[in-house]
């Protein structure tokens, strides 16, 4: 067998929406971390993280729009960001992205061109605040069932809803104005 399909073999093993419920809700806790920590340094309550098939924790990613004044510094970026840095290449296609919150056009597109092995959220869009969604459109489900899988050779595997309660209870509690008072996610 030669590298190449090797590698492709490879490939078609790693498949996380098959991994277990315990695996998916130890690396959402981690997000739920890292969107506590957006909160902390004066950002929205959503954080993202990277994780690899062994269970690392490769990227965090804080969701910093407003004391950054940055529109694209949404948590899913600031991670896929940080990681194809560390990682030294565009296609992360060993990496699993958890977001607290069901990612927006913007981040899923960023999610698709990193050819992301998966993408794992917990509050889907109807449990954030309305400012979070009132620009775009935020439904990664209606993409996987539809633009992104429309045409498209390998769509994105896309699983939601993974510790639901607590990360809805995080936008609930933090809400949608940051310290800045300038509404933003
Ligand atoms: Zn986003």
């Amino acid at each position: 067998m030669g590298a190449l399909s090797e590698a492709s073999v490879r490939e078609d093993l790693f498949d996380p929406l098959a991994w277990s419920t315990e695996t998916h809700e130890r690396n959402m806790r981690l997000a739920i971390k890292a969107a506590r920590v957006s909160v902390g340094l004066g950002g929205a309550p959503i954080g993202a993280v990277l994780v690899d098939d062994a269970g690392a924790a490769v990227a965090k990613g804080y969701s910093l729009v407003a004391p950054r004044r940055d529109p694209t510094a949404h948590a899913e970026m600031s991670a896929i960001r940080l990681a194809a840095g560390r990682r030294g290449r565009f296609h992360l296609s060993d990496l699993v992205l958890y977001s607290t919150l069901e990612p927006c056009s913007m981040c899923l597109g960023a999610c698709a061109w990193a050819s992301l092995g998966a993408v794992v959220f917990g509050a889907d869009g109807n449990a954030a605040p309305a400012e979070y969604y009132d620009r775009v459109d935020y439904c990664a489900v209606c993409h996987a069932e539809g633009a992104l899988r429309d045409g498209v050779r390998t769509p994105l595997p896309i699983r939601g809803r993974v510790l639901f309660g607590e990360t809805a209870t995080l936008l609930r509690r933090f809400g949608g104005a940051s310290s800045s008072g300038v509404r933003s996610r």
